[in-house]
């Protein structure tokens, strides 16, 4: 069974996304840990983390992927921006721990003329700083469609900041279909050819979970648009042979299209039905 879901507002509860979840057709969704340009995160009521658990685990969900703010940019060039970076996540981490063994998603950030190299230490950086031996939670790296000076459009890229990264059994990589296929990725036509390259290059046992996005624009436009499931240039066949695959059917997958809600029920529905 396909392990599906979309992005949620955190802003009804965490019980409430897992029944938005399953009345979806799903069972899992991602959310923001925070308001995504940054700010102050709400308390956390564990009473209602603890019954999304009980939730989960009578519905058969799977790990659900927390998103962090996407202004976030661990390898700015201002010490401030960095430091910011730094404290928003050790305590999305720390929160974490309220909804234990589920995942965190973040963008590795842009070097802003620094260099890739400058950027790919200073993320390292702020990852051996927020990454604790006690916590539960896999921190993902995203995949970037290499729009201005994003790091990690390249698997290289996300391969260098993982070697970096002393307890890297807490680390994997959340593979966006959008962004890879911006990046120059063609999933559509050779989808073989870039699961073999990220294998041989990352590993694909570092791979934990999928963005499901169409794109508005052609293979390596390094734009960044979603579009709805086959409505862009990846298609639908592509899709149909991205949640079939064998290495990747098992890996819990989240929609980020231009949707609402209704347009997300139809996109799960139809993801499960191939
Ligand atoms: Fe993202
Ligand atoms: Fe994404
Ligand atoms: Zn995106």
């Amino acid at each position: 069974m396909l392990n599906i879901g979309c992005h949620l507002s955190v802003s009804n509860g965490f019980e409430n996304m897992g029944k938005q979840a399953i009345e979806l057709g799903g069972n899992t969704f991602q959310f923001f840990t925070r308001n995504p340009r940054g700010g102050k995160a709400k308390d956390i009521n564990k009473k209602d983390t603890d019954a999304l658990l009980i939730l989960m685990e009578n519905n058969n969900f799977s790990k659900i992927l927390a998103h962090a703010p996407y202004t976030l940019n661990p390898c700015s060039a201002n010490e401030r921006a960095r430091q910011f970076a730094f404290e928003a996540m050790a305590d999305d981490l720390k929160r974490m721990e309220y909804i234990p063994n589920n995942m965190y998603n973040f963008h590795p950030g842009s070097h802003v003329g620094q260099g890739v190299d400058k950027g790919i230490e200073l993320i390292a950086e702020v990852l051996n700083e927020v990454i604790r031996e006690d916590m539960s939670t896999t921190v993902l790296l995203e995949t970037m469609a290499g729009k201005g000076s994003e790091i990690g459009s390249k698997f290289e890229e996300l391969k260098a900041i993982i070697d970096r990264v002393e307890l890297d059994d807490k680390l994997g990589v959340c593979l966006d279909t959008c962004h890879v296929f911006d990046a120059g990725y063609d999933i559509k036509d050779n989808l073989e050819g870039v699961l073999e390259s990220f294998d041989k290059i990352i590993g694909l046992s570092r791979l934990k979970a999928l963005h499901l996005n169409d794109s508005k624009n052609p293979l390596g436009s390094h734009k960044d648009r979603h579009e709805k499931i086959g409505k862009g240039y990846i298609g639908l066949e592509a899709f149909r042979n991205i949640v079939t695959h064998p290495a990747l059917k098992e890996l819990p997958c989240f929609l980020e299209t231009p949707n609402e809600l209704e347009g997300y029920a139809e996109e799960i529905a139809l993801l499960k039905s191939f």
